[in-house]
């Protein structure tokens, strides 16, 4: 069977004229012979009546903490709303379809609410409406565990339904339609003039993603990556190719970079060996983070100190383990770290030189630098994110 899975995201059904472009894409699709399934993210961003994050603001934060079971019920009802409507819009075309919440699709997690991880697909449900000749609309970013409750897979999880759909119905291709051309060479919201990047492999796309471009979600690259179903980044309201990851598509311009992305609510940290020497624990810095689940990045070991980042969400727990352990540190709240992506930087020289004169030109000051065959990171002050990327953007003429 030839099957196509077709991901809208949440801007792409947020109103009518919207849903009518995405049943248009759908249609040209069943015309060219593909029996499509279609995923669909809740409507429309903050501030829409069934978006996530209104959803999320229903209940106080103390309730969210306590009962993640029920956030997670609470939140599976935005997606259950856009496949009704979505189906309504597809009927009113001709188009036979049956929503499905996404246990109804098939997708066992465990119970690991808000954050789930699948332990099987059953597609059953699916073939069997295919066969029929419909089209089964899938309700993205969910499942269900194996003892009935509704769980979700992490936000942005609708681009991971898609793949784990496209990978278990061994999809041709998955489309994941959004508000941009593709994956472009940087956030065109913070860089205007940003350009379109055709081709792309999984790896560079997954770099991408994983350090904050938001317009995939790293997990879908993965699974898509592994077996090796090509994944094409759209756009509802254009007729733009896109962007095509697969394993060969490496990006055909001749830049050495392929594009700049960036990641907010850094902290950096520094523990001094000197004001820590009375503290035994010092030494065992790295395990004890480790043990207590706070996860660093950045990391840059010294004989007389240590520097790291960690997320915001974690520094709570990173100040109570610290007290605990008596280990004073000193930081620098607000970072953003900068990622200058590009496989085909490998052993070319000069390029850190370029990105540290390019930032200086700009007056944004460097706090850390790190560097790995196709990346190179720099934590900079978020209030100079901004003008960072717009100055590398510039400086490698992307
Ligand atoms: P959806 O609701 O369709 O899932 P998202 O908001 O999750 O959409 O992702 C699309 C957004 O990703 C775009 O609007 C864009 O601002 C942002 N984005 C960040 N980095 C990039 C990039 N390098 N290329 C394209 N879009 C990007
Ligand atoms: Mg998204």
């Amino acid at each position: 069977m030839n099957i196509l899975v077709q991901k809208f995201g949440g801007t792409s059904v947020s109103s009518h004229e919207r849903r009518l472009l995405a049943v248009k894409k759908i249609l040209n699709a069943k015309k060219k012979g593909y029996n499509v399934v279609v995923v669909v993210s809740a409507m429309g961003r903050n501030g829409y009546p069934y978006a996530t994050d209104t959803l999320l603001s229903l209940v106080d934060d103390d309730f969210k903490s306590n009962n993640p079971l029920a956030v997670d019920l609470l939140l599976n009802c935005g997606e259950i709303i856009s496949t009704v409507v979505m189906c309504c819009e597809l009927n009113r075309s001709g188009i036979n379809c049956i929503p499905l919440s996404g246990g109804q699709a098939g997708i066992i997690t465990d119970n690991c609410y808000n954050n789930a991880s699948t332990i099987k697909i059953k597609t059953d449900n699916i073939l069997s409406i295919l066969k029929k000749g419909m089209i089964p609309v899938v309700a993205g970013f969910q499942g269900v565990s194996e003892d009935g409750f509704a769980t979700t897979l992490g936000r942005g999880g609708s681009d991971v339904t898609a793949a784990l759909l496209g990978s278990a119905l061994k999809a041709e291709s998955i489309e994941i339609y959004t508000d941009v051309d593709g994956i472009m060479t940087a956030d065109p919201r913070i860089v205007s003039d940003a350009s379109l990047i055709k081709k792309m492999s999984y790896d560079e796309v997954f770099q991408f993603a994983d350090q904050g471009a938001k317009v995939i979600h790293p997990r879908a690259v993965e699974i898509a990556r592994k077996y090796n179903i090509p994944l094409v980044i759209k756009n509802t309201l254009s007729n733009c190719d896109g962007t095509i990851i697969n394993s060969s598509g490496y990006c055909d311009s001749n830049n050495t970079i392929t594009g700049i992305t960036s990641m907010k609510n850094r902290i950096q940290i520094n523990i001094k060996y000197e004001d820590n020497k009375s503290s035994e624990n010092y030494i065992n810095i790295l395990n004890k983070l480790a043990e207590h689940k706070i996860s660093i990045d950045l990391i840059n070991v010294f004989p007389n100190q240590d520097i790291f980042t960690i997320g915001d969400q974690d520094y709570d727990k990173f100040d109570l383990l610290m007290d605990k352990l008596n280990i004073k540190y000193t930081y620098i709240k607000d970072c953003s770290k900068i990622s200058i992506i590009g496989s085909r930087m490998r052993g070319i020289p000069g390029i850190m030189a370029k990105i540290l004169n390019s930032l200086n030109k700009a007056k944004v000051e460097v706090l850390q630098t790190a560097d790995s065959h196709t990346t190179i990171w720099c934590l900079v002050r978020s209030e100079s994110e901004k003008k960072a990327i717009i100055a590398l953007h510039n400086e490698f003429n992307l």
